[in-house]
Formats: C-alpha cells, sequence, structure tokens
C-alpha cells in the first residue's frame, strides 16, 4: 500500500538561492524602528522571497507550529518564517483541520495545552459557519472494537476516520519553514518531503517500517531536541546522508503524536 508523500519540489525554473533576500522600504529620517510608528510601519511591509513558494512577494511571519496549536496568552516562543500571505492564509484550513484532529487523538490526552484547545474546538464546532467541518468530522466517526496488543477483547468505542494526507501537508509545511529557519535557505528546487505520520507508518510493510525506524528516526533522536511553545511540539534532525542538504526529521505533538518527515533529493 502506497504511504502519504508530499512532493514540494514544483518549483519550476526558480533557482536556488542559499539566503533569504529581504528588503525594507526606506525613505524616512527616523532614528530607530522601535520608537518610529512609520518605520515600524515600514517593517511590517518587507517584501522577500517567501519559505513556501519562493516568490519575491511582501512577507508575513508564519508561525510554527501553527498559532492553533497553542492555548492563548501564545507562547513567546513560536518560530516565526517569512511568507507571502497567500501561503500563510492558505493554509489555515489545513491547520485547522490538524489541530482538531491532534486534540481530539487518544495520544494528545490530558496535556494542558491540548485540554485547553479542546474544549475550545467543541465550541466551535457549534457555529454555523463550522456546520460543514463538523458534518464530515461526525460522517468519518465509526465503531470499533478495542482490544488489547495480547488479543484480549476491551468492548467497542468510537473513532474517527483520519485523512493522512492532510496532517501530512500540515507536517510537510512545517518541514519547509523549520528548514529554512535552520538552514537560512529554502528547501533545493529538486528536493521533495516525505512525510509519514505514526497511522501512515502503520499502513507500511513491516520490513520498509523497520528501515524508516532504524535508518531515520533512531539516528535523529540522538540529536538536540527542540521544544516550542509550551511542549506543544518537539522536534529533531539530522543529516541522513552524505548529501549534506537532506535531512530527517521527527516531530512530536503534544509530546505523544509523533511525525518523520524526509528532505531528500526527489527520485
Ligand atoms: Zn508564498
Amino acid at each position: 500500500m502506497g504511504h502519504p508523500s508530499i512532493n514540494t519540489s514544483r518549483r519550476a525554473g526558480a533557482s536556488y538561492i542559499p539566503r533569504i533576500r529581504v528588503r525594507y522600504f526606506t525613505g524616512s529620517s527616523c532614528d530607530t524602528k522601535k520608537s518610529c510608528p512609520i518605520l515600524s510601519e515600514m517593517a511590517k511591509r518587507r517584501v522577500g522571497e517567501c519559505v513556501y513558494c519562493g516568490k519575491s512577494r511582501r512577507l508575513t511571519d508564519d508561525h510554527i507550529p501553527p498559532k492553533g496549536l497553542c492555548n492563548k496568552p501564545r507562547p513567546s516562543d513560536l518560530i516565526k518564517v517569512p511568507s507571502c500571505s497567500s501561503c500563510n492564509n492558505g493554509a489555515s484550513r489545513d491547520d485547522e483541520y490538524f489541530k482538531t484532529v491532534m486534540v481530539l487523538k487518544d495520544e494528545a490526552g490530558s496535556h494542558p495545552e491540548a485540554v485547553g484547545i479542546r474544549s475550545s474546538v467543541f465550541r466551535g464546532l457549534q457555529m454555523p459557519e463550522k456546520i460543514g467541518f463538523a458534518r464530515d468530522l461526525v460522517q468519518g466517526i465509526r465503531e470499533v472494537r478495542v482490544k488489547t496488543p495480547a488479543g484480549l477483547h476491551l468492548g467497542r468505542r468510537s473513532a474517527f476516520n483520519v485523512d493522512l494526507s492532510r496532517l501530512d501537508r500540515v507536517v510537510a509545511r512545517i518541514t519547509q519553514g523549520l528548514y529554512w529557519h535552520h538552514r537560512r535557505s529554502r528547501i533545493p528546487d529538486g528536493f521533495e518531503v516525505v512525510v509519514f505520520s505514526e497511522d501512515g507508518l502503520r499502513d507500511l510493510d513491516t520490513p520498509e517500517r523497520e528501515r524508516i525506524r532504524r535508518d531515520f528516526v533512531i539516528p535523529v533522536l540522538k540529536n538536540p531536541c527542540h521544544a516550542v511553545g509550551r511542549g506543544v511540539m518537539r522536534y529533531w534532525y539530522a543529516s541522513i546522508s552524505d548529501q549534506p542538504r537532506a535531512l530527517a526529521w521527527v516531530y512530536e505533538f503534544y509530546e505523544d503524536v509523533k511525525f518523520v518527515a524526509l528532505v531528500s533529493p526527489a527520485p
């Protein structure tokens, strides 16, 4: 069975640019950006390369992980990457879906940030504009038999079908942003990001799953852990081959929901 994958290398014609180019509108005689409202407004209108689409556009700050995964007041350590408004806003529906699935998963359980978000997710689903979204979720709900690993039957419970490719898309995007954050360059042209959720890994053959664990997950977890947003997201990354621009990433949301992302030359 195939695994969900995201190809982010469709940037035909764009050349590899090692550093982000940002320029500010000039022409003011103000001394410092901090004290001058005109300069601070100009700084907001900075123009440069979007880390996602690579186009030179007016830039906004995109937050990693998506802000909605954290309770208010938002933590101050969320990572910011430059994004055009169309890439920033265009991801909001996937981010919303990702947040909803994450906080409803058993694994997120009692994480304090997930508990707070969960009640706002339930309140939000009652809003008229969320009816379509709520209907999709409810239609995906089914009853499953719960068994222990040894096969002991524990009864029935509700579970919901999850669009894994949509979750993977969010993690691929986070990977694009973090690649820029750590490398100060976009993922090179000709490279792709392939994401595996824990559930997606279960769909792979055992030897393939073992290979990913042995070749990527275990070596990456030997590297320093980066924690962002009061433990909402933790991640590790490492080089995975002689190709210095190829990196593997392991993510953990709410300290338990795991993903693996591989950035490597497209076949
Ligand atoms: Zn963009």
